[in-house]
């Protein structure tokens, strides 16, 4: 008998201390608990952060290294930036390269061993700039274009599939029980950006006049993609000569240019410049918007109006 009574009291003891357990789970499960169920994961610029938070939806959070309004060839991270990205899981990288990554990557890699590192231009054809437009003694090309490849990859919508394909295996791989869902929302963007690029396609095709200009060349995977032609006025990431000015001008005039296009992240002094001369206007474009359909819908939109303007 006593012995009966003696497991009984152990059975209702830890019965009780199940209870505590699982309330005590159950109040930690409060908003505290649920941010830190969320995947985090850390990106170099603000259209990747489009990216993870279309294909992640709420399952994710963002670290944007390169704040709204920075250049990613110049940024420098901060230390609270480096405190976040302790408690990352993924850092998807450009990998184009861009100047951010080649200077801080390392860094970034020693702060969180742990994470996993993406790199989303994988499988993407880079295009080797330097070759159209370029001048002799310009011998500082590897500054910018390190070595004479264009880092701006992800205004096209096929390379922002397949940014966002390497994005949605990297959420999978740390995060294997939300398989299924992350799949789901890759499929659903894809088919997205599929609908816009023939609709850019369709829009952009019928365009007598092909060239633009742009201060900061950030449009060359655009402009591959849609058989148009980009003219940066700056040369490998520095302000142009005076001698390369003067016959920007003249091309411009030959072909009817009438628009220049800047970005926010950079000066418009040349864009008011050159647009002086040619009797034209400046008109700004985002190469860093985060929602990147839309933003490209807007890019396709600036440029058509301006080639048909032309003339
Ligand atoms: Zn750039």
């Amino acid at each position: 008998m006593k012995k009966v009574y003696k497991e009984r009291l152990f059975r209702i003891i830890t019965g009780a201390i199940a209870v505590m357990v699982v309330t005590a789970g159950l109040t930690s499960c409060g908003p505290a608990a649920e941010e830190t169920e969320k995947t985090i994961v850390a990106v170099t610029i603000l259209p990747q952060a489009g990216f993870v938070e279309a294909i992640g939806g709420d399952k994710v959070e963002v670290v944007v290294m390169v704040p709204p309004g920075a250049s990613p060839h110049t940024y420098e991270v901060t230390p609270t930036q480096m405190a976040q990205l302790s408690k990352a899981k993924v850092y998807a990288k450009v990998g184009s390269p861009v100047e951010f990554e080649l200077t801080w990557m390392d860094k970034l890699i020693a702060v969180n061993g742990a994470m996993l590192v993406v790199d989303c231009s994988e499988g993407i054809e880079l295009i080797e700039s330097g070759e159209e437009h370029h001048h002799e003694g310009e011998a500082e090309a590897e500054e910018h274009e390190h070595e004479g490849v264009d880092p701006h990859i992800w205004l096209s919508p096929k390379n922002a599939m397949i940014m966002a394909r390497h994005i949605c295996d990297g959420l999978k791989q740390v995060d294997p029980a939300n398989e299924a869902f992350y799949e789901e929302n890759y499929t659903a963007y894809t088919e997205e950006l599929t609908e816009l690029d023939s609709e850019l396609a369709a829009e952009l095709s019928g365009l007598a006049n092909r060239k633009f200009i742009v201060v900061h060349p950030s449009f060359g995977y655009f402009a591959r993609e849609y058989d148009l032609e980009q003219i940066g006025i700056e040369q490998s990431g520095k302000e142009a000569e005076a001698d390369y000015l003067v016959r920007l001008i003249t091309e411009a005039k030959e072909y009817d240019i009438r628009v220049v296009f800047v970005s926010p992240q950079f000066s418009r002094q040349s864009a008011d410049s050159i647009a002086r001369e040619i009797g034209g206007e400046v008109v700004i474009i985002d190469p860093l918007g985060k929602d990147v359909p839309e933003n490209l819908r807007n890019i396709k939109e600036a440029v058509k109006q301006a080639l048909e303007n032309n003339g």
